[in-house]
């Protein structure tokens, strides 16, 4: 994709972001994450030549490795979030290359990341996924034992916390996919009530539903098939 596309899609979410912050009288940031899990090397080149300052993130252990490789020859400073499903087997790649793990699911492998940060003598930045849809695929935490998880794993050492992550189901039913939204923010609300404002961010939104999660408390939106696209 060439650069001024690029920097027309951008624009795009930006401008629809503040027309909903406006209608809805959002004061704070919100965080707009380029996934680029689609988009070919020359496209995310052709992003960062533009200089706008934002994350990139991957949902392979494998891609993430190999684009870190390339890019770094390329632009110094590129922030890195991981957003798939995590093998304990690839955690030691995700853990050397990954600023933000937005998809931390299970005990088990925040226990792995853990291990792997403390050896790294990193402090790992996570957010904890959860359930909101009614699709298994979808991977995350049981949404009903947020206090048990959030407990659990904000005591381990090398790791931080930072917030919560979903994915609502993929429906053109906006109703359902707001219900969704709200019940992940409501639960971002409890914990920040029970642990002293612990949380910061609360990563809900994609290409096809981030105005709804923007309006349901989302301050952190991925948005891939929108933005840098395909190939
Ligand atoms: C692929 C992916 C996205 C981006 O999806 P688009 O619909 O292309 O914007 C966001 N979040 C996660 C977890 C993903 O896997």
């Amino acid at each position: 994709m060439r650069r001024d596309e690029i920097l027309n899609k951008y624009n795009t979410i930006k401008n629809n972001i503040n027309t909903i912050k406006q209608k809805y009288n959002i004061d704070y940031d919100i965080n707009i994450i380029a996934v680029s899990k689609y988009s070919s090397i020359e496209t995310i080149k052709e992003f960062l030549s533009l200089n706008i300052d934002l994350p990139l993130a991957e949902s392979k252990a494998q891609s993430l490795r190999d684009r870190v490789g390339e890019i770094e020859k390329f632009k110094n400073n590129v922030k890195w979030h991981f957003i798939g499903r995590i093998q304990s087997n690839k955690v030691k790649y995700i853990v050397k290359y990954s600023d933000l793990i937005q998809s931390v699911d299970s005990i088990e492998i925040a226990e792995y990341i853990n291990k792997e940060a403390a050896k790294n003598n990193k402090i790992q930045n996570i957010l904890l996924q959860f359930n909101i849809s009614n699709e298994e695929q979808k991977g995350g935490f049981d949404i009903n034992s947020y206090i048990d998880v959030y407990d659990n794993i904000s005591k381990m050492s090398n790791i931080s916390v930072k917030g919560l992550m979903g994915m609502a189901e993929y429906s053109k039913n906006s109703i359902l996919i707001e219900e969704e939204f709200e019940k992940l923010n409501r639960v971002y609300k409890d914990i920040n009530l029970k642990y002293n404002n612990t949380l910061s961010i609360l990563s809900i939104g994609m290409s096809s539903d981030y105005e709804l999660a923007v309006k349901h408390g989302s301050n952190m939106v991925r948005i891939g098939s929108s933005f840098l696209g395909s190939y």
